[in-house]
């Protein structure tokens, strides 16, 4: 079915446009330009939809139940969180992880966030040994994602030593069978796309990354990564290798346009230096690496190299993507005590390049996937804005609940009720 859209705004990351028809057909994009007929949306504004590059979906089961100090972990941070997190993970099976995942997507698209990628590292049973599907697991999250409504790439991911038994792979040939057969169980579902991914330099082994890089290569499939998250993680890896973590990803031919690191907390100038010379991207987790301690990513050093940026909600402690972009900008500011930091070249704000961030793209364009997201401009947080200033609003003052509406494929998959739930 065919059908115009005509917002009284149409957002993209430089600004709004009025009198717009966007128009849908067989999920994509076909058109964007001055139309009068079609179907108004009246006091709406129309953006492209939210990515949200990096998620544990089942972590969103932890929200609110560790913000308090265990007697026996006095000193609270990273490693004491992860321990509860592995408690959460020892119980799920296949129906739970199902529902958990489900609510977590479906908090997504309530938020704005049309697609998600998945870093799933719960593969097997709590003792280690597989599932009769050794990807059962995964296929729930997946099953999840459709539940929903939310555009997935999956990422199986590879475990080695380390964390749970049900993490872990017993070889690598092992792990890229399962890939292989989850790529094919993937093929006929629309929403789905199946990547893979490495835990990090402490669960993998150099001979496995090696075997992962070039196997994601061959394949022409995303690779992530998490990398340079934690002060620890980098001193293990120094002392193991003798090279911090990017620069072992950067020997076993792990980078590459098609790798994403996740973090890159950490990084020094020499690691950021590689990332931006293999045309390696980066997802920075702003709330959730706040709230564990993690410390700040070097944003106006990734800026500054050209480094493509997205974010992720990861732990889920909070699902917002205005948020999430807002936190880059915030934290840039802090530590170098000015103001507008992340501003690229031959812009004069940073609102730009983080709305570019948070979509992947610039703006609604003819040939993209109809994933779409309706801001309500009735909103208190929006009322008396000029129009030139809403996508700064968007990022520095307002929040999820400005999104009244959220379509995926051209389907709507999220409208407030009509309490406003
Ligand atoms: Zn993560």
């Amino acid at each position: 079915m065919r059908r115009t859209l005509i917002p009284d705004l149409v957002l993209d990351a430089n600004g709004a446009r009025d009198d717009i028809g966007v128009t849908i057909e067989a999920g994509r994009i076909q058109e964007v330009g001055p139309a009068t007929e079609g179907e108004r949306l009246r006091a709406k504004a129309l953006a492209p939809g939210f990515l949200n590059n990096h998620s544990h979906a089942f972590q969103r089961a932890l929200r609110g139940a560790v913000e308090r100090i265990e007697p026996s972990h006095p000193n609270d941070d990273f490693w004491t969180w992860r321990e509860r997190m592995y408690a959460l993970a020892r119980g799920l099976d296949p129906d739970s992880i199902r529902e958990v995942s489900r609510r977590c997507y479906e908090e997504m698209l309530s938020a704005g966030y049309t697609s998600v990628t998945e870093f799933h590292y719960v593969h097997h049973r709590p003792d280690g040994t597989p599932y009769q599907d050794p990807n059962a697991l995964a296929k729930s999250v997946a099953l999840a994602a459709e539940d929903a409504g939310i555009r997935l790439l999956l990422l199986p991911v590879a475990y080695a030593r380390g964390g749970l038994p049900r993490f872990r792979d017993p070889s690598v040939l092992a792990f890229l069978q399962r890939v292989d057969d989850l790529r094919k169980w993937s093929e006929w579902r629309p929403l789905v796309e199946v990547g893979v991914a490495a835990h990090s330099v402490r669960a993998v082994p150099q001979g496995w990354l090696e075997e992962i890089g070039d196997y994601a290569r061959r394949e022409g499939l995303s690779l992530h990564i998490h990398a340079d998250e934690q002060g620890r993680e980098i001193e293990e890896c120094l002392s193991e290798h003798g090279v911090r973590p990017v620069e072992l990803l950067a020997q076993t031919r792990s980078l590459g346009p098609h790798t994403t690191v996740v973090h890159a907390t950490h990084a020094d100038g020499q690691e950021l230096d590689l990332l931006a010379e293999h045309g390696t991207s980066v997802c920075a987790c702003p709330t959730t690496e706040g709230n564990l301690g993690d410390g700040f990513l070097p944003a106006a050093e990734i800026l500054g190299r050209g480094i493509r940026l997205s974010v992720g909600s990861d732990s889920h402690v909070r699902i917002d993507p205005f948020e999430e972009l807002r936190e880059i900008e915030t934290n840039a500011r802090r530590l170098s005590g000015r103001r507008n930091v992340l501003v690229a070249e031959d812009e004069t704000s940073p609102t730009p390049y983080l709305l570019r961030a948070g979509w992947g793209r610039v703006g609604i364009e003819p040939g993209d996937p109809a994933d779409l997201v309706e801001i309500d401009l009735s909103h208190p947080a929006l009322a008396d804005v000029a129009a030139e200033n809403l996508p700064s609003v968007l990022v520095f003052g307002s929040g999820s609940g400005v999104v009244v509406g959220t379509s995926v494929d051209g389907r709507n998959v999220y409208a407030p009720d009509e309490t406003g739930g």
